[in-house]
C-alpha cells in the first residue's frame, strides 16, 4: 500500500512552529496581524474566513475582520483595502472570493499591496514567482511542496505533471515546482491524449476540479499523487479529483481527501502572514 501523506499532521505541524516564531517575535515587539474581508455572506466563504480567524487565533496572530454586505460598492471595498494598506500595524489583507459580481475580483486583488498580498495572487507576486525573486506565493501551491519536502519527496530532477492551469492552483504550482528542479509539464482541457502524457508523471498533481476523474489508467506505477479537488459526492461525503480506491494501490504515495492538501492552505496562509510581519522589519 502507498505512503498517505498526512496534510493534518503536517499542517499541525507548521501551525506548531509558526506559534513558536510569533511568541519569539512579540518578546522582541513584534506582532503579526491579519485583516480578513468577506463580502456578502456566502455559505462556504463564511467557513473558510471562520477557519482562518481560527487558525488566526490559535497561532497569536491578530485578526480583524471585516464583514460587508452583498450591496457593498467597488469603491468602498477598495477605500477600506487603501486604509489597511496604510496602517502599520496590518501585515496581511486577504479579500476572501469570490466577490459578488458587481466588484472587480481583479481590481481587488490589484488593489491589496504587495507587501501585504498574503494571498500571493498580485502580479507582482505572480511576476516574482516567476523571475525567481522575493514574493508572496500562492497558498495551495505552496503548501503542496511542504507537503512533498516534509515527506520527503524528492522533486529535483523527477517528472512533475500537473492537470489544471488555474491561476491560483496550476500556475504556481508549475513554478514551484520548476523552482525545485521538477521536470515540468502542465496539462489543461485541450491536452491531446491526457493520459499518455500524465502517465509519464512521477509526481502528479491533480487540480482539474473533477470528481473522481483521475483513475488508474492516469497514473504511472510508483507515481507520488497529489490531490487538489474538493468535491462533495453523492452521499455528501468529500472526494477528491482524484478516484483514491483505484489509485490507491498503484501508487507511492498519495494524499487524502480529506486530510491532504486542504489543511496545508491555511497553514501556509498563516506563513505568509508571519514572514510579512518579519519581513517589514
Ligand atoms: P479551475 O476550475 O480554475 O481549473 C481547472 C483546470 O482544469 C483548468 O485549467 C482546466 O483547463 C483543467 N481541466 C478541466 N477539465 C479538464 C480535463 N477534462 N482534462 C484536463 N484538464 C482539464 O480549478 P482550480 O481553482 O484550479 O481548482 C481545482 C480543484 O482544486 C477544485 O476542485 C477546487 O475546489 C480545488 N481547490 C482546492 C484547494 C485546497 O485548498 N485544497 C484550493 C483551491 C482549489
Amino acid at each position: 500500500m502507498p505512503k498517505i501523506i498526512n496534510g493534518k499532521e503536517i499542517s499541525a505541524q507548521i501551525k506548531e512552529e509558526l506559534k513558536e516564531k510569533v511568541a519569539e517575535m512579540k518578546k522582541a515587539g513584534i506582532s503579526v496581524c491579519l485583516a480578513v474581508i468577506q463580502v456578502g455572506d456566502d455559505p462556504a466563504s463564511s467557513v473558510y474566513v471562520g477557519n482562518k480567524k481560527k487558525a488566526c487565533a490559535y497561532i497569536g496572530i491578530t485578526s480583524l475582520s471585516y464583514e460587508l454586505p452583498e450591496e457593498t460598492t467597488q469603491e468602498e471595498l477598495l477605500a477600506l483595502i487603501g486604509e489597511l494598506n496604510k496602517r502599520k500595524d496590518v501585515n496581511g489583507i486577504l479579500v476572501q472570493l469570490p466577490v459578488p459580481e458587481h466588484i472587480s475580483e481583479d481590481a481587488v486583488i490589484r488593489a491589496i499591496a504587495p507587501e501585504k498580498d498574503v494571498d500571493g495572487f498580485h502580479p507582482q507576486s505572480v511576476g516574482a514567482l516567476c523571475i525567481g525573486q522575493q514574493g508572496f506565493v500562492s497558498c495551495t501551491p505552496a503548501g503542496i511542496i511542504q507537503l512533498l519536502k516534509r515527506s520527503g519527496i524528492e522533486i529535483a530532477g523527477k517528472e512533475c505533471v500537473i492537470i489544471g492551469r488555474s491561476n491560483i492552483v496550476g500556475k504556481p504550482m508549475a513554478l514551484l515546482l520548476l523552482r525545485e528542479n521538477g521536470t515540468v509539464t502542465v496539462t489543461h482541457s485541450r491536452t491531446k491524449d491526457l493520459k499518455e502524457v500524465t502517465k509519464r508523471a512521477d509526481i502528479l498533481v491533480a487540480a482539474v476540479g473533477k470528481p473522481r476523474m483521475i483513475t488508474r489508467e492516469y497514473v504511472k506505477e510508483g507515481a507520488v499523487v497529489i490531490d487538489v479537488g474538493i468535491h462533495r459526492n453523492e452521499n455528501n461525503k468529500l472526494c477528491g479529483d482524484v478516484d483514491y480506491d483505484d489509485v490507491a494501490p498503484v501508487c507511492s504515495a498519495i494524499t487524502p481527501v480529506p486530510g491532504g492538501v486542504g489543511p496545508m492552505t491555511i497553514a501556509m496562509l498563516m506563513n505568509n502572514c508571519v514572514e510579512s510581519a518579519a519581513l517589514r522589519q
